[in-house]
């Protein structure tokens, strides 16, 4: 298959084809940014070279709707992202990560005093979140996620966690929980409103379970022209006023919308709306403006960011600099598939001991052990996630690496 890389377009005025919004209803939804041939499987362990070099690709062309700020992309398929045990995204081998997720766990125990009581999570990934939530409340919980495997490199889960590998359905909807979590999964369904619309019909009348959904912060992608942000996995992209409009429009009251993380996270808490439906949704008119604003300003910038680093690496190239890659997850494998010259970083490192051996999708850099970069001893490395910084910077220290440390 011809490589139709770094082929990226802005689109502002390019096109003329609006819809509806899915979300709002609104006029208005028109693609503002393209890039294609992207891995479809921007996580995935390929254990050779060329394997991950063939893996298959799709095209990001984001459509936006101005008028609540949700975010999609028109071009997704999702016969391209078709999970399995072979799919690694687990972040809990980070400190930074696990005091994130703790802080969060506790956050909800207090506020809605989960103590004693029960949980579904819906994509629970290895189910550590969970497990905490179990550890520190005393409560049980019950996780479904295809991907999950057993694993002797995590943790091992809570005695009141119980797993199903596989996908949550609408059979599964039982009594109404006291929680319904789902994390960093509502942007890899194709059809978000009516995903909601079928948990809510599950709860019945007169449920208090609380949902907390967290999903990646479209805010901030498109704020901070955060282009390795752009996952070929997401279907959709929230940002706030796209994210209160849909769980509005689902039949939810909106109790909180809040970002983390350093501001890539965003998460919403909501509680069933009762009579279904009759409240008002919190006037987003001001927010929903300035996404607008964003999103067009996005549309215009973003493949000269990724020409800039291109520029960048470029330049380190020639100049002979050997540089280094901190982290093989999801944006990493976006910078190095956007820009021209991956084969300029000559080495890969990642802290997820699942990853050694295997090759970055689409470019087919081994993934190896940060010890690596004792003996490669990288000039500049570089590190997609702000919210590491100080935690690789040690790292880097402990092995003897003096490098500039470059977030992306
Ligand atoms: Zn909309």
């Amino acid at each position: 298959m011809p490589r139709d890389k770094n082929k990226t377009e802005s689109m502002s005025g390019a096109r003329t084809a609006e819809h509806r919004c899915p979300v709002c209803g609104a006029h208005g939804f028109a693609p503002f940014f393209r890039v294609g041939s992207l891995p479809s499987l921007s996580c995935a362990l390929w254990s050779t070279a060329n394997a991950a070099k063939a893996c298959p690709r799709g095209n990001i062309e984001l459509s936006g709707c101005r008028t609540c700020g949700f975010i999609a992309n028109a071009e997704f398929d999702p016969a391209l992202t078709d999970y399995d045990a072979a799919y690694e995204n687990a972040l809990h081998f980070s400190a930074v990560f696990r005091d994130y997720a703790d802080r969060e766990a506790r956050l909800l125990i207090d506020r809605y005093d989960l103590r004693g009581k029960h949980i579904v999570e819906i994509g629970c990934g290895d189910g550590q979140f969970l497990s905490t939530l179990c550890r520190l409340g005393g409560n049980t919980a019950v996780g479904y996620d295809p991907s999950f495997v057993a694993d002797d490199h995590a943790p091992p889960l809570h005695k009141g966690v119980r797993i199903e590998p596989r996908y949550y359905t609408d059979a599964d909807a039982g009594p109404p929980p006291d929680l319904i979590l789902c994390r960093q999964v509502l942007e890899h369904i194709p059809d978000p409103i009516g995903f909601l619309r079928r948990i809510r019909d599950g709860l019945g009348d007169g449920a208090q379970t609380v949902l907390a959904f967290e999903v990646p912060n479209a805010d901030y992608l498109i704020g901070r022209l955060s282009v390795w942000d752009l996952i070929y996995e997401h279907c959709t992209y929230f940002t706030g006023p796209a994210l209160q409009t849909l769980f509005s429009r689902a039949g939810f009251d909106v109790r909180d919308v809040r970002e983390g993380f350093g501001g890539l996270n965003l998460t919403i808490e909501a509680t069933p709306t009762a009579g279904r439906g009759r409240t008002r949704p919190a006037d987003l008119t001001a927010e929903a403006a300035q996404v607008a604003a964003r999103i067009e300003a996005f549309g215009g910038q973003a493949a000269g960011r990724i020409a800039d680093w291109t520029a960048r690496l470029k330049d380190w190239q020639s100049a002979g600099r050997r540089i280094g890659l901190w982290g093989a997850g999801a944006r990493s494998a976006m910078f190095m598939n956007m820009v021209e010259v991956p084969d300029a970083v000559g080495a890969v490192v990642d802290i997820n001991p699942r990853k050694h051996g295997a090759h970055l999708p689409g470019t087919g850099h081994a993934i190896h052990p940060p010890a690596v970069f004792s003996d490669f001893k990288p000039e500049i490395v570089l590190l997609m996630n702000p919210n590491y910084r100080d935690e690789v910077g040690n790292a880097l220290h402990d092995l003897g690496v003096d490098a500039d440390l470059v977030t992306t």
